[in-house]
């Protein structure tokens, strides 16, 4: 794989008398999926070239460190790791990243009142009907889960007998998982979910020095040399068993290709022959989350307890301590806001938006804004390449669209956390880039 057109269809071993012609994969997107397919086709022997439009690596996945504070860790994209991730769990232990324990108990603050865990909870119909659908998950028929589809998560609980001062606590929690309200959202893509991780909720590790480091090993296995950093990808077209993938800065070409582009990205990139009509239509259909991220660092860490975290009814909407299980007197809080609530603080400056996250915390600590020393915020419904967190399966579109985005085109295979299972996550996001490794190395 070469830059440049005199390159194309390169990639012949130096004497091919004695050496067998490698295989070659273009991977658009230097994110966990691409990475994760490039290692996989490198351990197989084929010559990888990942081409990245960001001039980082990593995507979604995006650690950060104060300056005033460098040993403090917080992540503005993904955070946590599930009981059920085995995939990330297994590079984990094999990258040699030790995952920590880590739980947290939620506190409740409605209308400035803080109740302590223990203090706050559903009504008793609502836990024993949840309950029961977490028990009754697996015995849903296929039409029934479609059935689930077509309907929104908030309708579906209330018709389950949920009060409206349940739903309210629900969303406040549940739209958290998914970037916008439960209104939005898909209840079989919910209950899915929210069953298949039971009795765990997917945030029960985080990976010791941030999840930028998976990231760096994946990077440091594929090679420096196999990635290229701040090149975006314009056009894919196949001609005679060959893959040509035109970016602003060259043409590079291989026998297949893998794109993990999110959809927003995946929209201004030509295919050539065209992607067939309903393809090229379920990109267009799915939406992603609007979530922001807020890390506010702070000189003391009044929240006391380590397993912090705050869901509240203000725009500031969920927080929790980031610095969990990280010595040092000052900590991070981070508040994770989603939908219209992402939209207002992403629209503020940095110092208005400080004020607002620690104006919010003051029934909690009346002295949360004159502790607070800075903040970093990433509005990943801004951002250029994703338009939003992560993808958002509206009512009818995980059986509807999910399995369309997935289909391959000739030899260009997708991947990405967009069409996973595990949706929402970076066990997705790797697994889906495996598998189609694998479905090219067989
Ligand atoms: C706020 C937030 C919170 C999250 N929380 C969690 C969590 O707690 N736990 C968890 O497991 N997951 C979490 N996630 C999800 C997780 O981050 C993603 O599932 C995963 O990182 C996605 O990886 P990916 O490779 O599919 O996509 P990406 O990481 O987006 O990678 C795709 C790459 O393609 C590049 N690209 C796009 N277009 C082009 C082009 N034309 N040419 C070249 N390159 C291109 C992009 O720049 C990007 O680097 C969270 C995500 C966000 C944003």
């Amino acid at each position: 794989m070469g830059l440049g057109a005199a390159t194309a269809g390169a990639v012949l071993a130096p004497n091919i008398f004695s050496q067998r012609r490698k295989h070659s994969c273009v991977v658009i997107g230097a994110g966990l999926s691409g990475l994760a397919a490039a290692y996989k086709l490198k351990s197989a022997g084929w010559s990888v070239t990942i081409l990245e439009a960001r001039s980082r690596i990593g995507g979604r996945v995006f650690s950060h460190s104060f300056k005033e504070e460098p040993t403090l860790i917080s992540e503005l994209g993904a955070e946590w790791v599930g009981e059920s991730h085995e995939r990330i769990k297994a590079l984990c232990s094999d990258f040699e990243i030790p995952l920590q324990r880590h739980q947290f108990e939620d506190r409740l603050m409605q209308n400035g009142r803080v109740s302590q865990p223990g203090e706050w909870g559903f009504s008793p119909q609502a836990k024993a009907a949840f309950e029961k659908l977490i028990k009754d998950y697996d015995k849903l028929t296929t039409l029934q889960r479609t059935a689930l589809d077509k309907l929104d998560w908030w309708t579906f609980l209330e018709n389950k007998g949920f009060t409206q001062p349940d739903l309210i606590i629900r969303d406040l929690m549940d739209s958290t998982d998914f970037g916008e309200s439960i209104r939005h959202v898909s209840a079989f893509s919910a209950l899915a979910e929210y069953a298949e991780s039971s009795p765990h909720n997917e945030m029960d590790y985080k990976m010791t020095g941030g999840n930028s480091r998976l990231v760096d090993e994946f990077a440091k296995r594929v090679g420096a040399d196999n990635i290229r950093l701040a090149t975006r990808v314009l056009e894919v077209k196949q001609r005679a068993g060959k893959v040509t993938v035109t970016t602003d800065k060259g043409v590079f070409d291989g026998d297949a290709c893998i794109c993990t582009a999110p959809v927003a990205s995946l929209r201004k990139i030509k295919f050539d022959p065209p992607l067939p009509t309903s393809q090229a239509a379920a990109i267009e259909k799915l939406t992603y989350a609007r979530i922001v991220k807020n890390s506010v660092l702070f000189d003391e860490r009044f929240w006391k307890a380590e397993n912090f975290s705050l869901v509240s009814d203000t725009a500031s909407h969920y927080y929790f301590h980031s610095t969990q299980n990280q010595p040092g007197k000052s900590g991070i809080l981070c508040s994770y806001a989603i939908g219209e609530k992402a939209d207002l603080l992403a629209s503020q400056d940095n110092e208005r938006r400080m004020n607002v996250i620690t104006r919010d915390l003051v029934d909690l600590e009346p002295r949360a804004p004159q502790l607070a020393r800075s903040i970093a915020s990433y509005a990943w419904q801004r951002d250029e390449f994703t338009h939003g967190a992560y993808a958002l399966y509206r009512p009818g579109q995980w059986f509807g669209i999910r399995p369309i985005l997935a289909r391959p085109h000739g030899k260009v295979l997708f991947a990405g956390e967009h069409i996973a299972d595990w949706q929402g996550f970076m066990e997705g996001a790797i697994e889906t880039g495996e598998t189609a490794a694998d479905a090219l190395i067989k």
